[in-house]
């Protein structure tokens, strides 16, 4: 199963309609401890990923994920856009020049992008942050792929993982990002920035598990 540049296009397509689908909900999740732009932010980074990649030819995945990095610093704003900039930056450097992906590149991949946001923003899980979803997904994911488990299992640990995590968040105080200066009212609420990385990875693997549905 080649896995190359069109393929992730079409993957990164998908990632974008359910961003733009759920835009509302996690706007609302960012009304509750933050300003209320998590998903109006999103959904507009995406969009201008969308057009980019529709202009973009001869690129290799590592450049594809690396024009979806630069797109959403310029276009999300806020605190996500240069932490999910990051995330999809150092994925794609992480790549190099590869022409086609293994799960294992994936694993490499997912893991670059988690050290950026780490590195980026200061933050750790237990902050009440992206982080509380993006670790724990990282880590099943690497530890379904070590045990021998194909592509699609390992996304489906990650997603789990992820969803996990984010009902963590609503046990947690925010100690990064706007929320934090909320403090312990911050408690019960769902964090917005780990709601968008489960719907990310979700996504993700939903495309996976399509692909191989049709062949
Ligand atoms: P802003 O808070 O600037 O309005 P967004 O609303 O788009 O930006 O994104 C908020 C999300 O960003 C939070 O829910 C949280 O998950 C994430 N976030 C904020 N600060 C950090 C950080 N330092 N490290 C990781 N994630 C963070
Ligand atoms: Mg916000």
């Amino acid at each position: 199963m080649a896995f190359g540049a069109n393929e992730l296009k079409q993957l990164i397509l998908d990632v974008g309609s359910v961003i733009e689908q759920n835009k509302e909900m996690l706007t609302d999740l960012d009304r509750a401890i933050g300003d209320a732009d998590h998903g109006t932010n999103m959904a507009r980074g995406f969009q201008a990923v969308a057009d980019k990649l529709e202009a973009l030819s001869d690129a290799d995945p590592g450049g594809v994920l690396k024009t979806v990095g630069m797109t959403l610093v310029s276009t999300v704003g806020g605190a996500a856009g240069p932490l999910y900039g990051t995330a999809f930056l150092r994925a794609g450097m992480a790549l190099g020049d590869k022409e086609s992906l293994t799960p294992e590149d994936l694993q490499q991949a997912l893991t670059a992008a988690l050290e950026g946001v780490k590195q980026r923003g200061k933050a750790e899980p237990g902050d009440k942050t992206m982080l509380d979803a993006l670790e724990p997904a990282v880590n099943a994911l690497t530890d379904a792929l070590a045990a021998g488990g194909d592509v699609t299992t390992a996304l489906d640990a990650a997603v789990q993982a992820a969803e996990s995590g984010v009902e963590h968040t609503k046990t947690i105080v925010a100690r990064k990002g706007r929320a934090s200066y909320l403090g312990e009212r911050s408690l019960g609420h769902q964090d917005p920035g780990a709601t968008s990385t489960y719907l990310i990875l979700k996504a993700m693997r939903d495309h996976l598990m399509r692909r191989r549905a049709d062949g």
